[in-house]
This record gives C-alpha cells, sequence and structure tokens, in this order.
C-alpha cells in the first residue's frame, strides 16, 4: 500500500517549526509495509488543503494529515475534507460532554468554539484522545482510507499507536522495506559516485540515495518486496560490492557513528586514548565521551588554545612553536606525543588548526588543521585544508582525527596501502 502524508499548519512554513509528525508516521508506516510516496506540508488555508487533499486521493490509498483539528477559525482540515468527499458534519454529542468535561475539571466552562471539535463528517469513525481536546478521524472513502489527526506530536503519537496501527494492520500487506546504511569517511561525493555507479545502477530494484554530510558519506539502500530472503542476500551482495570498490572507507556498515565505531575499536583493543585540542574546543573528547562506557577508553585531556599552555599542558617545546608556527604538523605531532605521555595512554591525538573566520593568512588559510595520532611505536601526521565555516572546520577536524585512530588500528599502527605520505 501506498501512503502520502500532509503536514497541516502556516506555523511548520514558518522559519522556526519544523513537521516532525511525518518522520514518525513514515518510520510506523514503513514498519507495516506501507511507502510513503509523498510528503506535503499545508498552511492554514482552505483552497491549499482541499488541492493537496485532492491529489493525494487521486494518488494513493492511504492519507494521513496531522493539525489542523484545533478549535480556532483557522483549523480547517475537519471542515476541509468533509466537503472535499460530500459529506456534512453533524454534532457528536459524546464528544461535546467529553470536551465540556475536560473545561470542567479544569474550573472552566466550554467556550463555544470548541463545539467544532465535537463535528464529525458522516460515516467517520471517532478517533478518542486523551490527551488533548480534538479527536481524531478515521474515514473510509471509495477504497481510501484517510486519517485525520491532531498536530501536538505528544497526542498524535499515542492516538497513532491506539487506534489507527490496529486499523492498519487490517489491510497490512506482505511487503516490508529492507534497508543498509553505510558510511564512508576520507572520501568526497563524486569520487565515491565514479566508484559505486556501476555497482547500484545494476540493481533495478533497489532504491539508492547518497547523502553528504560534514566529513562522511551516507549510502542508504532500500528494497521494497514480500521476499525477504531475496532482498538481503542483493543487499549483501550490494555491500560486498561496495566494501571492493571503497576498500577501507567504509567505517559503518550499521549506520553508526564514526565515534561509536571508534569506541568499539578502542574497546575491542583494550586501547586507551587522550587529547590536546586547540581548534576543536574539545569537540573531539565530546565526542569520544559521547558513547556509554567512554570511561574505559577515554582517559583525558586538554583543550589547550593559547601557546603558553600548549607548552604548560602537552610539553610542546616552545622552540617549534616559534620556529614553525602553532598551527604546524610539529606542533601537532608535539601535542599528540605530550599528551600520549602525560596521561599514559596507548594513543595520544592532537589537533591544531584555523577555525576562522579570522586568523587565516596565505600561507595558512581559514580551514588549515594538523592532526597527528601518537603511540609508542611512532606518530601519525595529516594536514588538511577544509572547507566551509567555523563550525564545519571543527568538525572535519575532530571527523578526521576519528578516522586516523581507525585507520590506525585497521593496519595494526601500519602504513595504509594507498596513502604513502604518512610519517611513522
Ligand atoms: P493543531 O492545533 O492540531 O493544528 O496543532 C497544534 C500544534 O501541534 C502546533 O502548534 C505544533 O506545535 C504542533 N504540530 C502541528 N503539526 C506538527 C507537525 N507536523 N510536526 C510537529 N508538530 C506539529
Ligand atoms: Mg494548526
Amino acid at each position: 500500500m501506498k501512503a502520502e502524508i500532509i503536514a497541516v499548519g502556516s506555523e511548520l512554513l514558518t522559519p522556526d517549526r519544523v513537521d516532525t509528525n511525518s518522520l514518525f508516521l513514515t518510520e510506523e508506516l514503513n514498519k507495516l509495509g506501507i511507502e510513503v510516496v509523498r510528503k506535503s506540508v499545508v498552511g492554514d488555508n482552505r483552497d491549499d488543503l482541499s488541492a493537496t487533499f485532492h491529489e493525494a486521493l487521486e494518488h494513493v490509498e492511504l492519507v494521513i494529515a496531522s493539525g489542523g483539528l484545533g478549535p480556532t477559525e483557522d483549523d480547517l482540515t475537519r471542515e476541509t475534507v468533509a466537503d472535499l468527499l460530500g459529506r456534512k458534519l453533524q454534532l457528536n454529542k459524546e464528544i461535546l460532554q467529553y470536551i465540556e468535561g475536560r473545561f470542567r475539571q479544569l474550573g472552566r466552562e466550554m467556550p463555544a468554539v470548541n463545539v467544532r471539535q465535537a463535528m464529525v463528517p458522516e460515516g467517520a469513525e471517532v478517533l478518542e484522545n486523551p490527551r488533548g481536546s480534538a479527536p481524531g478521524l478515521w474515514i473510509e472513502d471509495s477504497g481510501h482510507k484517510i486519517a485525520l489527526l491532531p498536530g501536538p506530536p505528544r497526542e498524535l503519537k499515542p492516538m497513532f499507536y491506539e487506534q489507527v496501527l490496529p486499523r492498519l494492520q487490517r489491510f497490512a500487506s506482505s511487503v516490508r522495506m529492507f534497508h543498509r546504511e553505510l558510511r564512508v569517511a576520507g572520501m568526497g561525493e563524486s569520487a565515491l559516485e565514479q566508484r559505486i555507479k556501476p555497482i547500484y545502477t545494476r540493481y533495478a530494484d533497489v532504491n539508492t540515495t547518497i547523502l553528504a554530510a560534514p566529513g562522511e558519506i551516507q549510502i542508504h539502500l532500500r528494497i521494497w518486496t514480500d521476499d525477504g530472503a531475496h532482498a538481503q542476500k542483493t543487499l549483501d551482495e550490494i555491500v560486498q560490492s561496495f566494501q571492493l570498490a571503497l576498500t577501507d572507507r567504509i567505517f559503518s556498515l550499521d549506520g553508526s557513528p564514526l565515534e561509536e565505531v571508534v569506541a568499539r575499536i578502542l574497546t575491542m583493543n583494550g586501547a586507551t586514548i587522550s587529547a590536546a585540542e586547540s581548534c576543536t574546543g574539545g569537540l573531539l573528547a565530546q565526542r569520544l565521551t559521547s558513547i556509554a562506557g567512554s570511561s574505559s577508553y577515554f582517559l583525558g585531556g586538554v583543550v589547550c588554545y593559547s601557546n603558553e599552555l600548549k607548552t604548560a599542558w602537552a610539553d610542546v617545546p616552545t622552540e617549534i612553536i616559534k620556529t614553525k608556527g602553532a598551527v604546524s604538523s610539529e606542533v601537532a605531532i608535539a601535542l599528540a606525543d605530550g599528551i600520549r605521555r602525560r596521561v599514559g595512554s596507548t594513543l595520544g591525538v592532537g589537533i591544531t588548526g584555523i577555525a576562522g573566520p579570522g586568523g587565516g593568512s596565505e600561507e595558512k588559510p581559514v580551514g588549515t588543521v594538523h592532526v597527528a595520532v601518537s603511540h609508542a611505536g611512532g606518530v601519525k601526521e595529516r594536514g588538511a585544508r577544509f572547507p566551509g565555516d567555523r563550525e564545519a572546520v571543527r568538525w572535519y577536524a575532530a571527523q578526521l582525527a576519528l578516522d586516523m585512530v581507525r585507520i590506525h588500528f585497521l593496519y595494526n599502527g601500519g602504513e595504509p596501502p594507498s596513502r604513502g605520505s604518512n610519517r611513522s
């Protein structure tokens, strides 16, 4: 079965509100094997609403709408849908009594406008709303199913689980969505596309989406089918081909973020880590400690912004800072070595760079970052020039550091085959 979601509310067309209900609904519908083929966000306008519902009903069997069931003049979903289906609105006494009761409990008289919420299109089923005043509505019409749900997520979600889900289960098919999420670091979107396009274009029944995020690319593979075994086999086959094409650039086969992957690697290897960070201001430490159980591998670190503290806290020789500058491969290495020795961890990470927007020069423009990973057997350093604003540069730098730690363990501290420029 295919579905459309309509999010109703003018506030959702402003810059400060976002339609989250459709994300929840999409996830739940997908679990039932119902594919969401379109989502719309519509303001509180009768003509726009009517046109959107009309179009949705032409395309799909199931339409789920959220919002516009309130008591005020701008809440138009109920009236518009009744009009569109040619059904009269009738006063439902039970709902009216329920709403009056709610107001009485609050020691208030029900305002006259709330009567609107007790109006039900002919033939519609009422979906009770114990958490709010607006009941939802379920309408079946010429083979279509329409669910009208209240906008507030704390009302919509339980109503979906308690009243919509059991109704949908009656129509559920055996078709399901099978999904994989791979994540890739250290590679641009076009280079990735070049390597994997010949693979995924061979699978017409698989929907492949490539999403670029700062410092990583996510690849989503989706198959809608009733043949689970075939879907899993196909996905395995594609993932294996991707692994051959992208080798060590894939860091996650299950959608886990890089810090989680690195946490797993450190734990598996019984290794500990420390960090001396300048331009990232503790972002690496923050990401490493965002994982439960991080105390088993993260020992600690320092944020040493000033030159003096790079020396005082991570033993960076003043001479190096003077001759090479604070943003240099030499200082990154000294930070990594210094913090590792001080803390006594297996690995030490040093990060120094220019996040911008100020502070750049011709020789070292904004975005210049040096990251070093030190261990007892040596140190690896990488310099990069990252694009984007301050936040992006900081994120990229932490991402590079995490990826270097991952690569360190992948090759047992040795050189990756294709990257020869790192020091050891
Ligand atoms: P309603 O009165 O039913 O139109 O919805 C009222 C409130 O629900 C709004 O003020 C929003 O805070 C919230 N809301 C409405 N639609 C959505 C949506 N699609 N996603 C998240 N919150 C919503
Ligand atoms: Mg509204």
